[in-house]
């Protein structure tokens, strides 16, 4: 199923909470391969977008079409199963697993019955992918329970991987991370975006100079400027809306 358009295109979405329109009218457009970076103070609306996207929030109005498709009034379930992974600020990880336990499982929510038979055989593509991209191999057989902040962080984006995902959303993966830790992050999100498309909500203006080529800045429900990274911090509209930061 070859899509030549954009692998996502958000359209004049509205989100409305309580007559409170937290999503204002948002053209939004991602293209296969690209890692792209989603700023904006508290409450601009996008962790909202993120969950309409995923099929968490229904929206006002609107189309969010992924490889063509629309996905609004789609189940989570299905929009999963459709090429779309996101991560959480929650954990998702069960701690008493192991790491490889816990790809496997993240794996087998979208693996078909036929295939069953071949987990007695190892761990699945899939799964093997998965460690080898996040480096964490040599931690397959450890509880998760014992994985640092970093590993922790790292197993949870190898489960989305593990889910084969086509577009992966990331919402803050540096948070409390060592410098050294957000190095090796800003590698493997550079690695993934090899073969997958990637949105980051991201806050880390350093890191943002690094690994960014594009970044999205939203405000108050509506996007305020699109660009590199030395473009939108030379933006006036976004420098009045950060004040400092
Ligand atoms: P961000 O992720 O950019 O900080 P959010 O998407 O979380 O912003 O929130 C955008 C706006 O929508 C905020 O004003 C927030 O208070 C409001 N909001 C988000 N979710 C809900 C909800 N479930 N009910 C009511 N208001 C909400």
């Amino acid at each position: 199923t070859e899509h030549d358009g954009a692998l996502l295109e958000v359209r004049d979405l509205a989100v409305v909470f309580d007559g409170f329109r937290a999503i204002d009218g948002i053209d939004f457009t991602v293209q296969h391969g690209e890692l792209r970076f989603l700023i904006g103070p508290n409450g601009a609306g996008k962790t909202t977008l993120i969950d309409v996207i995923t099929g968490l929030t229904k929206p006002a109005a609107g189309s969010v079409r992924f490889e063509g498709i629309d996905l609004v009034g789609r189940k989570e379930h299905e929009i999963v199963r459709m090429g779309v992974g996101r991560t959480f600020q929650t954990s998702v990880v069960f701690e008493k697993l192991t790491v490889v336990e816990n790809l496997d499982l993240a794996a087998s929510f979208r693996r078909p019955l036929w295939s069953l038979a071949r987990r007695r055989r190892g761990v699945s593509d899939a799964v093997a992918a998965a460690m080898e991209i996040t480096g964490l191999d040599a931690l397959a057989g450890r509880p998760a329970g014992v994985l640092s902040h970093g590993q922790r962080q790292w197993l949870e984006i190898g489960m989305l991987i593990a889910q084969r995902p086509r577009l992966l959303l990331l919402d803050e993966p540096v948070a409390g991370m060592s410098a050294d830790e957000r190095s090796r992050t800003g590698l493997l999100l550079t690695e993934i975006a090899k073969d997958h498309t990637v949105i980051v909500i991201e806050h880390d203006m350093e890191f943002l100079r690094r690994y960014a080529s594009v970044v999205t800045v939203l405000h108050e429900g509506k996007v305020l400027t699109e660009g590199s990274v030395d473009e939108v911090r030379a933006d006036p509209h976004v420098q009045e809306v950060y004040l400092g930061r």
